[in-house]
């Protein structure tokens, strides 16, 4: 019989959509009667992964048989606005309000953060959504429930170079927020939306559990950086650090007898946002730990601190390559909450040039930028030395 042949449905299929040979594919969905079940899964799966025609040509077949599922109706009225097709876009939108409410809470918001949230970008770039912007929004609003109010789906303005920040998905933090992320195409800069869920006074505290990995870690930046002042700066010079320690970096350098001011990175962060450059005092080097993916606006912060001095050293963990979603890098610190900003090489790169800045990095989280003509590799040999 037919459907005893030995042949692997998902992996056919998966394989002819990637092939993008429209012949076959079509060739092998309507050559047999493969399940219903079978095709509701894959159309699920192909929407996931943004693969519009295919879940919208199975969407189709299973529209002849007379079936109606939520997937199907995401798949017609997708790929209808999409393919310039406004009979099967009717088709989806006319079942879906009834399909989503149908949904428990818990259901909705998984048909959304796997099926819907991947597509919001293709949808806003079909030419339909030019011409009338209305009709991504009438499907959209179906999916209210699983955003916040008022959410805006469209792209916003990247915080480091300008260009546009496309939505990209919604994560869970501490369990109970659901936060928009913006991925910018051109610098790779990655941002939430602005963090409603930070309370003021959480944001002041910003004080780190002391344990003894964190000693280590401390007493291994004391090192560097005294070995970085004292063979290519003035020692004796007052520097500045905002670092998220409660200023125990800039104490330990005191006793180290340097000069440390400290200043909490939040009211950095806040002074540099009512564009205010900051006259006054200079510093010979800033040292800014464990902040960077704490501030909204870095590119603001980072011409605020280069007001007043020539050379900023920071620590970040750089995205993976390529985007991970949400539950795949612990880098996000959905449980900790408190991450708002992430970075590529790239977004460093833009961040640097735009500004003229060397950057000297050794290559994995300690990076400086700076006016002055440095060595990287005296740079990279010093992090080696302390690591
Ligand atoms: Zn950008």
């Amino acid at each position: 019989m037919e459907e005893n042949e030995p042949y692997d449905f998902f992996e056919t299929l998966f394989r002819l959509d990637a092939s993008d040979d429209m012949h076959e594919f079509l060739e092998f969905v309507q050559g047999r009667r493969h399940s219903t079940a079978d095709m509701l899964a894959a159309i699920a799966q192909l929407l996931a992964r943004g693969r519009v025609r295919s879940a919208y040509i199975l969407g189709m077949l299973l529209e002849k048989r007379g079936q109606r599922n939520i997937v199907m109706s995401l798949a017609l009225s997708v790929g209808g606005l999409i393919f310039g097709n406004t009979i099967e876009e009717e088709n989806g939108l006319q079942h879906l309000s009834a399909q989503v409410e149908a949904l428990p809470p818990e259901r909705l918001l998984e048909v959304y953060d796997r099926m819907v949230a991947p597509l919001v970008n293709q949808l806003w770039a079909a030419s339909a959504a030019k011409q009338d912007p209305e009709r991504v929004w009438r499907l959209l609003r179906h999916f209210q429930g699983a955003v916040r109010e008022g959410f805006d789906w469209t792209a916003q303005v990247c915080k480091v170079c300008g260009s546009k920040a496309e939505y990209w998905f919604h994560a869970l933090l501490r369990d109970r927020h659901r936060v928009a992320y913006y991925w910018c195409t051109q610098c790779e800069y990655l941002g939430t939306e602005a963090s409603y869920w930070l309370s003021g006074e959480e944001e002041a505290a910003g004080e780190p559990l002391v344990t003894a990995t964190a000693r280590r870690q401390w007493a291994r930046r004391r090192a560097f950086v005294s070995l970085l002042l004292l063979n290519l700066y003035d020692a004796q010079a007052t520097c500045f650090d905002c670092s998220a320690d409660g200023g125990r970096f800039a104490r330990s350098m005191r006793e180290a007898g340097f000069q440390f001011r400290h200043q909490n990175p939040q009211a950095v962060a806040r002074a540099a946002e009512k564009r205010g450059k900051g006259g006054g005092e200079l510093f010979e080097l800033v040292t800014a730990f464990d902040v960077w993916q704490q501030f909204a606006e870095p590119g603001k912060v980072l011409d605020r601190l280069l007001a007043r001095c020539d050379g900023v050293l920071f620590n970040v963990p750089l995205l993976p390559d390529p985007l991970p979603k949400p539950e795949e890098w612990e880098g996000y610190d959905l449980a900790g909450g408190r991450q708002v900003s992430f970075y590529a090489p790239r977004t460093l790169r833009r961040l640097a040039e735009r500004r003229q800045l060397n950057w000297l990095s050794n290559g994995d989280e300690l990076h400086l930028f700076t006016r002055r003509e440095l060595s990287g590799e005296v740079f990279e040999g010093m992090a080696r030395w302390v690591t």
